[in-house]
C-alpha cells in the first residue's frame, strides 16, 4: 500500500535508497539471508544531521522506523517491510584516545574495524567473533565475547553513548547524565530508545600476546561428545576469568557429528595446555591446536571462521543448572538427524562467568549476569524452500531446550517468544518500560519485540 504513494524525499538526506535504486535487492538484505523484508527506503546516513533529517521525515510521513547498523539481527528487526530504514553503517569513525585509554567509535563501526585498530596500538577488546557484527548492536544488547570472562561484557566497558532521540535531540548518557537511559543502553538499548550515533569505551590494558585455542573432535561418537561435554562442565566450575570458551557440537553434511571448542586465553601455551589438559584423553582423533600468537591475529582468525552470510534459524538461553548425563544426551540428540535441507545443525555453548558475575542483575538491563553459559541451537540450510521446516524443526527442539533454561539472550533473539520483554530483562523489564516512556513517549521506535509501553 505504501508503495503506491507517491513520497517527496526532499527532506531525506544522506544516501537514500527507494526501490526504484539498483543497489536496492543488496542493501535491503540482511546478515540472515532467511529475512525477506521489504523497506520502503533505506537512509544511509553519514552523519548525526542525517540521521535527525531521516527521523523527522519518518515522522511526518507517519511511516515505522528501523536502526540498523551491522544487519546481524538473527530475527531481521532492523528492517521490514514499508518502513524506513535508518542505516548507520557508513558511520565508522574510530578515534583512540591513549593517554585517556578511551576509544570513541561511530555508530556503523563493525567488530573487525575496531579490532584492527585497537590491535595495531596492543588493545584487546571485549567484541565479538563475527568480523560484520555491528558493534553498536552487539553492545547495546550485552554483547558476549572470547574476552568476556576477563575484560566483561562489551556494555560493561561502555562508558557514554549519543543518541538522536525521537524529535531529532541529542542525547548523551553516562553514569552521570542520563544514567537511567545509559543504564538501559547497557543490555536493552537495540531498536528500543534512540538511535546510537556515536560510543565511548574505556579500554583494558595492553596486551600483545594470547593463545588461540582450536580443539575439535571430528567424527566423534556420541558417547566421546558426552565426555567432552561432562569436562567441559567441570573445567567451567573452576575455570581462570583469563579464558574463555565456546563449544560447538553439530551435525554438518560436510563434516558429519562432531564437537569443536574454539577459544582465547590472555596467557601463555604452557599455562593453556594445563588448564585444558583434559581435553585431550577424550579421544585419539582430537585435534588439539593452541597457537601462542598477538591478540590482533588471533582475532583475525576467529573473525575469518565467519562465512560472509547465511540461510539460518536460531537462538540462546541461559544456562543455570549443572546438567546430569541424562540432560547432556538428551542435548546431543536434538541434533542426532538433521531436518532436511539443513546443511549444519548445532547445540553451542557460550561461556559465562569471570567479569560477567562480578555486576548485579540490578546494575545494568543486562539480567542474565549469574548463568552459566549461553546455549545456542541453529539450523543451517541453503535452499529457500526447506526454509520453513527448519524453522519450524528448530521451534520444536527449542521447547526441550527452554525447559532446561531460564530466560533469552536478545542478542540471539527467537520470533516465537510469547513473553519476549520478560524472557530478555527478566525483573529488569519494568524499569525498562519506564525508561521508554520517559525516551521515546510516543513510541517512534518500534518493531516487533519492542520494550511495550502500556
Ligand atoms: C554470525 C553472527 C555472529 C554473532 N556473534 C555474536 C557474539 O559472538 N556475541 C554476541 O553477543 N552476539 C553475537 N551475535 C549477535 C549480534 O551481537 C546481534 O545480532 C547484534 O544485535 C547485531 O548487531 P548489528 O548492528 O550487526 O545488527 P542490526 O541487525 O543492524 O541491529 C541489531 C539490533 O540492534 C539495533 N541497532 C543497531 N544499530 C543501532 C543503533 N545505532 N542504535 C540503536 N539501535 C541499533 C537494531 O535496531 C536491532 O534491533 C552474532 C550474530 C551473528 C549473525
Amino acid at each position: 500500500m505504501k508503495a503506491l504513494i507517491k513520497f517527496d524525499y526532499s527532506g531525506l538526506t544522506g544516501e537514500v535508497i527507494t526501490k526504484e535504486n539498483f543497489s536496492y535487492e543488496e542493501d535491503r538484505k540482511a546478515w540472515n539471508r532467511a529475512i525477506e523484508k521489504y523497506p520502503l527506503i533505506i537512509v544511509f546516513c553519514k552523519t548525526k544531521n542525517d540521521v535527525i533529517n531521516a527521523i523527522a521525515w519518518a515522522r511526518i510521513n507517519s511511516l515505522e522506523i528501523r536502526i540498523r547498523s551491522g544487519k546481524h539481527h538473527y530475527e531481521g528487526y532492523s528492517t521490514g517491510n514499508d518502513v524506513v530504514v535508518i542505516d548507520v553503517s557508513k558511520m565508522n569513525g574510530i578515534s583512540v584516545n591513549e593517554e585517556e585509554n578511551i576509544v570513541n567509535i561511530q555508530g556503523g563501526v563493525r567488530n573487525r574495524e575496531l579490532y584492527e585498530v585497537l590491535g595495531e596500538l596492543g588493545y584487546p577488546f571485549p567484541g565479538g567473533g563475527c568480523p560484520t557484527v555491528g558493534v553498536a548492536g552487539f553492545a547495546l544488547g550485552g554483547g558476549w565475547g572470547y574476552s568476556s570472562r576477563m575484560l566483561g561484557l562489551a556494555a560493561d566497558n561502555l562508558i557514554q553513548v549519543e543518541m538522536v532521540d525521537y524529535r531529532g535531540e541529542t542525547v548523551i548518557a553516562t553514569e552521570e547524565s542520563n544514567e537511567d537511559l545509559f543504564w538501559a543502553c547497557r543490555g536493552a538499548g537495540g531498536g528500543n530508545f534512540a538511535v546510537t550515533t556515536s560510543m565511548t569505551f574505556k579500554l583494558p590494558e595492553k596486551i600483545k600476546m594470547a593463545t588461540l585455542i582450536n580443539i575439535e573432535y571430528i567424527e566423534a561418537k556420541p558417547q566421546e561428545i558426552v565426555k567432552v561435554f561432562e569436562i567441559w562442565t567441570s573445567i567451567f566450575k573452576y575455570l581462570d576469568r583469563r579464558i574463555n570458551l565456546k563449544m560447538s557440537i553439530y551435525n554438518s553434511k560436510a563434516k558429519g557429528k562432531g564437537a569443536k571448542i574454539s577459544g582465547l586465553f590472555y596467557g601463555n601455551k604452557e599455562e593453556a595446555n594445563v588448564i585444558l589438559e583434559s581435553f585431550k584423553n577424550i579421544s585419539k582423533r582430537v585435534v588439539f591446536n593452541l597457537e601462542y600468537i598477538t591478540v590482533l591475529e588471533a582475532n583475525r582468525r576467529i573473525q575469518d571462521s565467519h562465512p560472509p552470510f547465511e540461510k539460518y534459524k536460531s537462538s540462546g538461553r541461559f544456562v543455570y543448572n549443572d546438567y546430569a548425563r541424562g540432560d547432556m544426551e538428551n542435548i546431543i540428540n536434538l541434533i542426532e538427524h538433521r531436518e532436511e535441507g539443513s546443511t549444519y545443525a548445532a547445540v553451542s555453548l557460550y561461556g559465562l562467568g569471570g567479569a560477567i558475575g562480578d555486576k548485579g542483575k540490578a546494575d545494568t538491563a543486562f539480567y542474565y549476569r549469574d548463568a552459566k553459559f549461553i546455549i545456542g541451537f541453529q539450523s543451517v540450510w541453503e535452499e529457500s524452500e526447506y526454509a520453513p521446516a527448519n524453522r519450524e524443526w528448530v521451534k520444536d527442539k527449542l521447547k526441550y531446550i527452554t525447559h532446561i533454561t531460564s530466560g533469552s539472550y536478545v542478542n540471539f533473539p527467537s520470533s516465537e517468544l510469547e513473553d519476549y520483554e520478560e524472557e530478555y530483562y527478566g525483573e529488569n523489564s519494568h524499569k525498562l518500560k519506564e525508561i521508554k516512556i520517559k525516551y521515546d513517549p510516543n513510541d517512534i521506535f518500534r518493531f516487533p519485540q519492542k520494550i511495550k509501553i502500556d
